[in-house]
């Protein structure tokens, strides 16, 4: 597997994330075959064009129906706004860049990039942040053009979040949750 560019991170990411979610709603302890399949499909599928990353809006619903808890830890207390991409870094106030996080993950988190954050913290991402995450930085990319660069190009140190970061080795599925 040769990752060279935005596009490729990205989608590798998205597909073993794809991979991921399948495992931990099987209850699998660890990745099989028919896992494997999913993410070269998807991964396939997403180079050459003919799947894509699906928009937003299942996420959105989920989101609503997550109601006032916190995204990064489940809390329901003192809950407030946070941006996933940090507004000090250019992140604005669209929907998809907004999740309700309480006040310690919120100071905690402060300007980290989401990634970076939670690899400070020697843990992972619930599947369902990180895929509305994953989709953020593919909107992101996809308008600002970036799609096609690749990986060392120093435009990318200027982003307000960093591609490589990305996961594209995930933990094995019981040690991930939805
Ligand atoms: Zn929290």
């Amino acid at each position: 597997m040769t990752i060279t560019t935005v596009s490729d991170q990205i989608y590798y990411a998205y597909a073993n994330l794809a991979m991921a979610d399948y495992a931990v709603s099987k209850g699998l302890s660890k990745y099989d075959r028919t896992c494997f399949m999913i993410r070269s499909r998807l991964y396939k599928g997403l180079q050459s064009g003919g799947m894509k990353i699906h928009s937003l809006f299942d996420d959105e619903k989920l989101k609503l129906q997550n109601g006032t808890r916190c995204v990064y830890c489940g809390a329901d207390t003192e809950i407030s706004i946070d941006h996933m991409i940090p507004r000090i870094k250019g992140g604005t106030d669209i929907s998809d860049n907004l999740v309700c996080a309480c006040k310690t993950c919120n100071s905690s988190k402060g300007k980290k990039d989401l990634m970076e954050w939670y690899n400070d913290k020697q843990s992972f991402p619930p599947l369902m942040l990180l895929r509305r995450y994953i989709k953020l930085i593919y909107n992101y990319c996809y308008t600002d053009c970036l799609l096609d660069l690749k990986l060392d190009d120093p435009k990318l140190n200027s982003l307000p979040f960093s591609i490589k970061s990305l996961p594209i080795n995930y933990p094995t599925p019981d040690k991930l949750q939805h």
